[in-house]
Parts: structure tokens; C-alpha cells; sequence
């Protein structure tokens, strides 16, 4: 359903992702783990155009998009597909939970705001907050400021949402509630991409966990492959730390 094919992306001469292939079925979600600093964030933008690749590509239910030679149709076909979670949230602060929530819908994907507000009332109640609409960020707690994250890249029914350590920014009592949002959001069938470094997430909610380092794949499996035998040697010192 996605195949990611080959993606380079260098920031001048600093080569960060140097090759990198992934694919996902329906449904599947992948955990990316590795070292600050792999390159894990900037593949992830990649994909959906918030960084442009050198090279590679992108196909998403059946739609190819060539890296470096992308038509802005082709972005917004791909980003259409996709909804993003980002670390800091990216609320807009001057607008309500629900009015975060509906503006990519009536903005980017054309629904009414009859329709944006019905379905921003139905993922209110989904994330646990269905009194909350009315409230300002500013009022909101990081797991509920995440939770709306959450509800505003689910909204336009995505084909995959993407996750970058959605949960990094908050203090460890409000990570338990975002993180089972997730899982519910793996429940309803939408495949998702999740950088992290929640590793009882990344055991208990991935189908396969990919480790990163220095812009590269150095080893991929099932959660159980990767956290109880490793191959490789940077896998084994990484995980290591967590123990
Ligand atoms: P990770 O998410 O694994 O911590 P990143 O993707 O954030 O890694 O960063 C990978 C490398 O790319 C780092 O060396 C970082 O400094 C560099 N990098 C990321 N974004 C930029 C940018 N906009 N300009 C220049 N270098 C960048």
C-alpha cells in the first residue's frame, strides 16, 4: 500500500539518509528506532514533502512520486494521504481544540464546516475529550494538546499517519494517555510510521520495528526479532541503554 524506494537526502555536503527503503501494508504499523541525530525525523518529513529528498520515491495507493521531480499535484495527492504528529503538537494557539481539528479539513480537503464540525465533535469523543472543543491550546495539557494532534492528522481519514516522537515533549504521567490513543488509532486500521523512543510501545504496538543509524536500515524485524535477538552489534548497544 506505501513503498518507499531508495529516499537520499543531504543537507548540503551532509549526507543523512543515505538509501532508504520501507514498505507498509494496510493497517501495519512500524516503530523507527535509533541513535538522535540517524536521520530518522528528516526520512519522515521526506515523505510527506516538509523536506524535498534528493532522490527515491514514494508510491501511495498506487500513485508514484519521484523524489526531486514532484508537481505540487503530486504533493498534495501524497499529503492528502497523510496525516502528520508532531513532537511540539503545532497547534495553532489562537483557535479551539475542535477548530484545529476541522481547519485542515475545510482548508487542505474541501469539506464543509457543517461536515469539518461533525466530524471534529466525533473525534473529540474518540480521543477522550468530547467536552474539551471549546478550548484553547493554552488551557489544554501536553497529552490533551497531543490527543488533539492526534484527532487533527486522523480527521481526513489518512491512509497512513506518520508519528515523530509524538510523545517527547511530555512529562512522563501524560505519555500513558497518548499513547493509548495510538493504540486505539492502530485498532481502527490506519496504518502508521512512529518515531520513537517509547520502547514498551514499540514491543507491544508494531508489527516491525526498523533500527536507524547514521541515515541507514541496519536492521529490521518483528518486535520480538529486534528486542530479544538482535544482530547486529549497534542494535545490541543502542537497545542496551534502555535496559
Ligand atoms: P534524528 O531524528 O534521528 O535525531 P534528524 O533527522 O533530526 O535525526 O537529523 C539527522 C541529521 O540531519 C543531523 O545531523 C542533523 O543535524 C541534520 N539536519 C536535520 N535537519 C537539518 C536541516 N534543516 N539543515 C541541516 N541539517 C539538518
Amino acid at each position: 500500500m506505501i513503498e518507499v524506494k531508495n529516499v537520499h537526502k543531504s543537507f548540503n555536503d551532509n549526507e543523512v539518509i543515505k538509501g532508504v527503503s520501507l514498505s507498509l501494508k494496510e493497517g501495519e504499523v512500524v516503530t523507527i528506532l535509533g541513535p538522535s541525530g540517524s536521520g530518522k525525523t528528516t526520512f519522515l518529513r521526506c515523505l510527506n514533502f516538509l523536506e524535498e529528498a534528493d532522490s527515491g520515491s514514494i508510491t501511495v495507493n498506487d500513485h508514484e512520486v519521484i523524489f526531486g521531480q514532484a508537481s505540487a499535484n503530486d504533493v498534495l495527492q501524497l499529503r492528502r494521504s497523510m496525516g502528520m504528529v508532531f513532537q511540539n503538537y503545532a497547534l495553532f494557539l489562537n483557535k479551539t481544540a475542535k477548530q484545529n481539528i476541522m481547519e485542515p479539513m475545510v482548508i487542505v480537503h474541501g469539506y464543509s464546516t457543517q461536515q469539518a464540525a461533525a466530524r471534529a465533535e466525533e473525534l473529540l469523543a474518540v480521543i477522550g475529550l468530547p467536552d474539551h472543543g471549546d478550548y484553547y491550546p493554552s488551557q489544554l495539557s501536553g497529552g490533551q494538546k497531543q490527543r488533539i494532534g492526534i484527532a487533527r492528522a486522523l480527521a481526513v481519514h489518512p491512509t497512513v499517519l506518520l508519528f515523530d516522537e509524538p510523545t517527547a515533549a511530555l512529562d512522563p504521567e501524560l505519555v500513558g494517555e497518548v499513547l493509548k490513543v495510538m493504540k486505539a488509532v492502530k485498532d481502527a486500521g490506519v496504518a502508521m510510521i512512529v518515531v520513537t523512543h517509547e520502547m514498551q510501545f514499540a514491543y507491544e504496538v508494531s508489527n516491525r520495528v526498523i533500527f536507524m543509524a547514521d541515515g541507514v536500515i541496519v536492521e529490521e524485524g518483528t518486535p520480538q526479532q529486534i528486542f530479544e535477538t538482535p544482530q547486529e552489534a549497534r542494535t545490541k548497544s543502542f537497545l542496551n541503554r534502555f535496559t
